[in-house]
């Protein structure tokens, strides 16, 4: 061939990757074929990193910067953008917001096996059909295959239809295939079948009003907060929203807390929707995970259920997201990128333009500012929805009285009082294990876990000890350690220990104890509550109970252990405690009957208590909204906390001082506590410390941030410790 060769443009563009990897910014690669172009912004590329390979997401195209000498290559992954437009823009905004490389916010938006670089998964439904060959073989088969073949034989027939047909359907379907006598077809897009919509009660007037208000402001962005009690009706609010929002062919986004995602919350929205519905929470593997992710992407999930990572699902034709009860913590991520779901979904609604929804029988007290400044549109139901009446509440004053497993006498009274008319009895107590501290009565020792600042717990009735805090297990001493005595008493009661309790002291009925120790599985728990039933009977259970599961015979509710709560450092404690309370209180009497609830303390006149006994929730949130304001704390200051741990305490006072200095040289005007130590000083084995960062606007606490990170990572002091920042951390 004559001619000169043709030299190769040099590509006019780059890509700039977002990588999961903890350096704040983003890698230049060339593509190994093509050229780059504005299309790749999205899309996901697997490109050498150092020795290993690494996928990414292209964030920009930009021309090649000059001074970089030889630019590696990199394979793009995916024919059109995974994060599209929006998400990857509101993707954008966590990254600034969390101060975190926008690779490792990728990172956690992404399931598994994304990340990994697999393909967009396949949501086909799949069907099977006898092939030409299979047709003249059928009369000669035999067993399994044959019957297999007899199914395939009248019609086609998808697999969920074959699962119910012929058990093990499966292995005879690879064998036929495999003689080439039965093929596997893709369906149309997944659309499995949903129920007829059934329709529910008639709204009553402040639902309907609150529908109204939802219809009234259109489709655009608008937040609104829907105040109501447990069992006032907010979930049917819920559900008209979402048809509306259905019927303009729009994709509804719910998210509910860890333990509000119950088959039974599932059941109703499948039911009253008339469209599939598609759950995501942490127990799904990563292959359904997987496969909600890309039919929301294809726009095939018109309504999503999940828990909080949800929030990152792709919502190309999105039209409203409703956050049921917003004030849940599990709403915030504890570890690595540390978001909150509900703050992070008002930004997604904002960007999306469409309305939010955020439920709540005790609404945070963010959002509660938010609605008494007017930034929210707040919407408030005041009596419980349908015939159920609110529970009375009795205060019981435990001083100087006997109390067994913790529990006085005027509870074991109640609790009896209520079997003996036909209902079911609950006893919260927020701590499971059956007592909290072994203590040894000769010399005061008390089992300690060898690597946290912690006492650890007492379990199987006394023979086992365990960390709650790392873990740690070990068989309990027979003898002190210290003494050598006999004396050993397990202190204080435990979820193990009341239930013990209260079988010894009502042999006839049954007694289910519902915490982490007895239902690892959210299905589990749902069988257990099952033949529990609702004839009299007795739960004992921690925070597990508080919500969700639908218990229409419970007519008392006990809570224990209120006194722990009372007297917290942790400034958000008494929202926390006040939340639980009615919440709590909140599951005794949603049906027929009125409920009751019985609050046993050592302190009745606590102004907490007695704030929210007899103004309720919102007396109690207007009250502590004025302390949080007095104190400068949150909603009326905005925080961001620098963790540090390390073997030793020196190194992350250390780190944490350098940074504090870094912080003040940037001249911003801030306020910086510490380093002081942290809530829990020592954990698994790690001296642990912190820096508190606060500022009246949000802005300079980021400017702050912004301008003094790149120094903060270079000190050689943070070489010698683990360290995180949390913007707006819940746990202090
Ligand atoms: P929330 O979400 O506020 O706890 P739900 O929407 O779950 O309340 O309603 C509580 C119970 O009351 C449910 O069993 C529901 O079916 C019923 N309910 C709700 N609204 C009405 C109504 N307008 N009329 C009759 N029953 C209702
Ligand atoms: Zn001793
Ligand atoms: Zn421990």
């Amino acid at each position: 061939m004559g001619g000169p060769m043709p030299t190769a443009p040099a590509p006019a563009l780059v890509w700039n990757v977002a990588l999961p990897v903890p350096l704040p910014r983003l890698f230049d690669y060339r593509p190994a074929a093509g050229e780059a172009g504005p299309g790749d912004i999205g899309c996901r590329v697997r490109v050498p990193f150092g020795t290993r390979e690494l996928v990414g997401v292209i964030a920009g195209i930009a021309p090649p910067d000059d001074a970089t000498p030889e630019l590696r290559t990199g394979e793009r992954l995916d024919s059109a953008p995974l994060l599209q437009g929006e998400l990857l823009e509101s993707l954008r905004w966590l990254a600034r917001y969390a101060h975190a490389p926008l690779g490792e916010v990728v990172a956690t938006a992404l399931p598994a096996s994304l990340r990994q670089g697999e393909p967009l998964a396949d949501t086909h439904a799949w069907g099977w059909r006898l092939t030409e060959a299979g047709r003249t073989a059928w009369p000669r088969l035999r067993g399994k295959p044959r019957r297999l073949a007899d199914l395939l034989a009248d019609a086609e027939r998808d697999e969920d239809a074959l699962a119910t047909l012929l058990e093990d359907w499966r292995g005879a379907a690879r064998a036929l295939a495999g003689r080439a006598l039965v093929e596997r077809f893709a369906l149309a897009p997944a659309t499995p079948r949903a129920p007829e919509a059934a329709t529910g009660p008639v709204l009553n007037a402040e639902q309907q009003q609150a529908v109204d208000a939802l219809r009234a402001a259109g489709t655009g962005f608008a937040p609104f907060l829907l105040d109501g009690v447990t069992g006032s009706g907010k979930t049917e609010v819920y559900l008209h929203a979402i048809a509306d929002c259905l019927a303009r062919g729009r994709q509804a986004l719910v998210l509910v807390p860890e333990i509000g995602l119950t088959p039974q919350t599932l059941r109703r929205f499948r039911e009253r929707l008339g469209v599939p519905v598609h759950a995501l929470h942490s127990g799904l593997g990563d292959g359904e995970r997987a496969r909600t992710w890309a039919a929301c992407l294809r726009g095939e999930a018109r309504v999503i259920v999940g828990t909080r990572s949800a929030v990152f699902l792709p919502l190309p034709a999105a039209g409203l997201i409703v956050i049921d009860e917003e004030h849940d913590g599990s709403f915030k991520q504890l570890d690595g990128i540390r978001y909150h779901a509900r703050d992070f979904a008002l930004v997604r609604a904002k960007a999306l333009d469409v309305p939010i929804v955020l439920g709540s029988a005790t609404p945070s007290l963010e959002t509660l500012r938010n609605a008494s400044s007017g930034r929210y549109a707040h919407l408030q139901l005041r009596a419980r929805a349908g015939v159920a009446r609110s529970p009375r509440v009795r205060v019981c004053d435990v001083r100087k009285r006997p109390l067994e497993a913790g529990l006085s006498p005027e509870l074991f009274e109640a609790v009896a009082a209520t079997l003996r008319s036909g209902g079911q009895a609950l006893v919260f107590k927020n701590r499971r294990g059956y007592a909290p501290v072994l203590l040894c009565h000769d010399c005061g020792w008390s089992a300690q876990c060898t690597r946290c600042d912690a006492p650890m717990t007492v379990h199987a009735g006394g023979r086992r000890l365990q960390c709650h805090h790392c873990g740690a297990r070990r068989p309990a001493p027979d003898a002190c350690p210290d003494c050598g005595g006999l004396a050993l008493q397990a202190q204080g009661a435990g979820t193990e220990r009341i239930e013990e309790a209260l079988a010894a002291r009502f042999p006839d009925v049954p007694v289910l104890r519902i915490d982490r120790g007895t239902t690892q599985r959210r299905d589990a728990l749902e069988q257990l509550l099952r033949e529990f039933g609702t004839a009299p009977g007795i739960l004992v259970g921690t925070q597990m109970l508080a919500k969700g599961h639908d218990l229409p015979n419970l007519a008392l509710v006990a809570v224990v252990g209120v006194d722990e709560g009372l007297f917290s450092a942790d400034f958000r404690a008494p929202e926390k405690l006040a939340q639980l309370l009615i919440q709590v209180a909140g599951r005794a009497g949603r049906a027929e009957r009125p409920g009751e609830v019985l609050l046993q303390t050592h302190h009745p006149q606590h102004p907490l208590l007695e704030t929210l006994l007899n103004g309720g929730y919102h007396a109690f949130a207007q009250a502590e909204l004025g302390q949080r304001e007095a104190a400068g704390f949150p909603p009326f200051a905005h925080l961001a906390l620098m963790r540090a741990e390390a073997k030793q305490l020196d190194a992350a006072h250390a780190f944490l001082h350098a940074a504090k200095v870094a912080l003040r040289d940037t001249g911003i005007a801030l306020e910086l506590h510490g380093p002081l130590p942290a809530p829990m000083p020592r954990r698994a084995g790690y001296q642990r410390a912190q820096l508190l960062l606060s500022a009246t606007e949000r802005r300079p606490l980021h400017a702050a941030l912004d301008a003094a990170l790149p120094a903060i990572h270079a000190l050689p002091e943070a070489r010698r410790v683990r360290w995180s920042l949390d913007v707006d951390p819940i746990d202090l």
